[in-house]
This record gives structure tokens, C-alpha cells and sequence, in this order.
């Protein structure tokens, strides 16, 4: 049923009642963008660059950049798309970028902290993604992932702005969550990366199947710290999408729309999924199943307090 649901819907997504939803593609290639192309997503909100720089024992050049980057923009020529720089370290080890032999790497110099051993690499990406957007009518979105501190993300900004792009960060570390506000200060938008933020509050590895109870996204810590930067978002107004894996579980996904969270990102497959399940419900339905799961103590508590309210039939 719900592939017959997934295979006949067609977008651009909404709830029953007509509330807009804006989703997004995640992707790393030209031939991720193809397939997002296809999948009727609005834009690209995680185009993961880590591509050009894990299989080569050097960094590829800017002209290397270049090509990567214009490959993919000119999939979706003036749509939304939120590029993220390089998130080299701990489960994407990068040659030339990791420092060797860490003992915790998910704890250590990982996503924008490699920009404080070698700088270099962050503004020649930079560089490469202005000149491929120049090209191609690209996009006007860089984000940075791993950020932890207030000082980091107003550094950030501070690169990518001059260029006249919007400088966000992805919210993956508890501390950021914590300090939302803070954070929204100093930036134009938010993308939570729920495997890492998930990963960082449960104190779980993502990786580690013996600890996926701990990491399943329907964790209340996590959902009530997602609801809080979805709320300090809106008191901002600044956008806050959810490009981790939460954001492809239909059920999750109304949950997250309802707690005020802007867009959804997903690899371009689960799309047709997330959106036959917005169009079967109310944004009112959505609404109350965020409230109803800030009240739950387990996972499973969680959907089966959002289940109750997403099935209720009208
Ligand atoms: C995340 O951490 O949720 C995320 C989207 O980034 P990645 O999975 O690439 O670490
Ligand atoms: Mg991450």
C-alpha cells in the first residue's frame, strides 16, 4: 500500500490541507543530482562534497572542484541548493586532512575543525563552489558541518558572506542545540544533521549496530532538542531544515513538519514515500503529533503517540 501510495504521488509536497513543504534532495555526484532530478525534490538541501576528496592521496585542485561542483549545479539551475564543505574525519577519514591515530576521531578533528590545522582547504573550496555557482547560476548556500562553538560559526559566516552567499552551519553537536539562539545570531540557516546530533546526545556510535536502540531516531532527547532550534528558528525567522536520517521516515518526517521545521532533505529514493505520507495528513495532525511526542519517555513511545494522531481518519 504504501508503494502504490509512493508510486503515484507527485509533488510539489504538502499536507492534505495545503501546507507547503519544501523537500530537498541529499546527494554527493552528478549522478545523485540526476536521480534527485528525478525524484520531483525542490532543490538539493545536502550535497555532501566529501566526494572529490576521500579516494586521492592529494587535495584535488580547484579546477578539480570546479568540474565536481558544475557537474552537479547544473542539475537544478536557480533552485535551493545548501552546499556543505568538506566534513573530512572520523567516519570519512581524508588523507591529506585527518590527523592520524586519534583516539576518539568522532570526538576529534573532524568537519570545520579541520580548517584550524589547514585553512587553506576551507577557502580554496570555497573558492571553487563561487566560481561553479558563477558558472551555473548556482547556489547562494554553504553550510559547515560539526560546528560546536558560537566563535566557529561566526568565523564561518564571516568567509562565506563576502561572497554575497548565506553562511549556515549544521546543528550535529549537542552544544549548538543547546545554544541555538546564539548560533542564529550569527547565521542565516540551520540544517540539523540528526546521525551525528543523535550519534553526540546518546553518547551511541552511529556505526555501531549492537547500539542502534540508542540511536533510533525516534530518541525524545533528540526530538526535544529538534523542537527547540525548530522554535528558535521561527522566533528568528530563519530556516531550519532536518537533512539527517530522520527526516526520511514518513512518520518522523510529519512529526518534524509540525514541530516547525522549514525542509526536509532526504536521499532522493525515500522522497515519494515522505511525500504520499504528508499528503494523507492535516497539518494540524502534524502539529499535535510533535506536542504529543515531547511528552514520551522512549522511542517507542514516541511513534506510538505520533502513530495515534498521523492515523487518526477525517
Ligand atoms: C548527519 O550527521 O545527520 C548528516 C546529515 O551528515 P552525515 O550523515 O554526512 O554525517
Ligand atoms: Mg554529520
Amino acid at each position: 500500500e504504501r508503494r502504490r501510495l509512493a508510486r503515484s504521488w507527485h509533488g510539489p509536497a504538502q499536507t492534505k490541507d495545503g501546507h507547503a513543504v519544501e523537500i530537498l534532495a541529499n546527494i554527493q555526484d552528478r549522478a545523485g543530482a540526476e536521480r534527485a532530478e528525478e525524484s520531483q525534490a525542490s532543490g538539493i538541501g545536502l550535497f555532501r562534497t566529501e566526494l572529490g576528496f576521500l579516494n586521492t592521496p592529494t587535495e584535488p585542485s580547484v579546477e578539480e572542484q570546479v568540474k565536481l561542483y558544475s557537474s552537479v549545479f547544473q542539475c537544478f539551475p536557480g533552485a535551493k541548493i545548501v552546499v556543505r564543505t568538506l566534513d573530512a574525519g572520523s567516519d570519512k577519514p581524508v588523507a591529506f586532512a585527518s590527523v592520524p591515530n586519534e583516539e576518539n576521531p568522532a570526538l576529534g578533528v573532524r568537519g570545520l575543525r579541520t580548517s584550524g590545522i589547514d585553512q587553506g582547504l576551507l577557502t580554496r573550496q570555497i573558492e571553487a563552489l563561487v566560481e561553479a555557482s558563477n558558472e551555473h547560476d548556482g547556489p547562494n548556500w554553504i553550510m559547515a558541518p560539526m560546528v560546536s562553538t558560537v566563535a566557529e560559526a561566526r568565523w564561518f559566516a564571516s568567509l562565506v558572506r563576502t561572497h554575497g552567499i548565506k553562511a549556515g552551519i549544521m546543528i550535529e553537536v549537542p552544544s549548538a542545540a543547546i545554544l541555538i539562539d546564539k548560533f542564529l545570531e550569527e547565521i542565516d540557516f540551520v540544517s540539523i544533521g540528526t546521525n551525528d546530533l543523535t550519534q553526540y546526545v546518546m553518547a551511541a556510535d552511529r556505526g555501531n549496530a549492537n547500539l542502534a536502540t540508542y540511536t533510533d531516531n525516534w530518541q525524545p532527547a533528540v526530538l526535544t532538542l529538534i523542537h527547540g532550534i525548530a522554535q528558535a528558528g521561527l522566533r528568528h525567522g530563519k530556516p531550519v531544515g532536518v537533512c539527517g536520517e530522520a527526516a526520511a521516515d514518513p512518520n518522523l518526517a510529519a512529526v518534524l513538519i509540525g514541530m516547525g521545521v522549514t525542509s526536509l532533505s532526504m536521499a532522493p529514493s525515500a522522497i515519494p514515500y515522505v511525500g504520499s505520507r504528508l499528503d494523507s495528513v492535516t497539518f494540524d495532525q502534524c502539529r499535535r503529533a510533535a506536542d504529543a511526542v515531547l511528552g514520551a519517555s522512549d522511542p517507542a513511545e514516541a511513534r506510538y503517540l505520533a502513530l495515534a494522531v498521523l492515523n487518526e481518519s477525517h
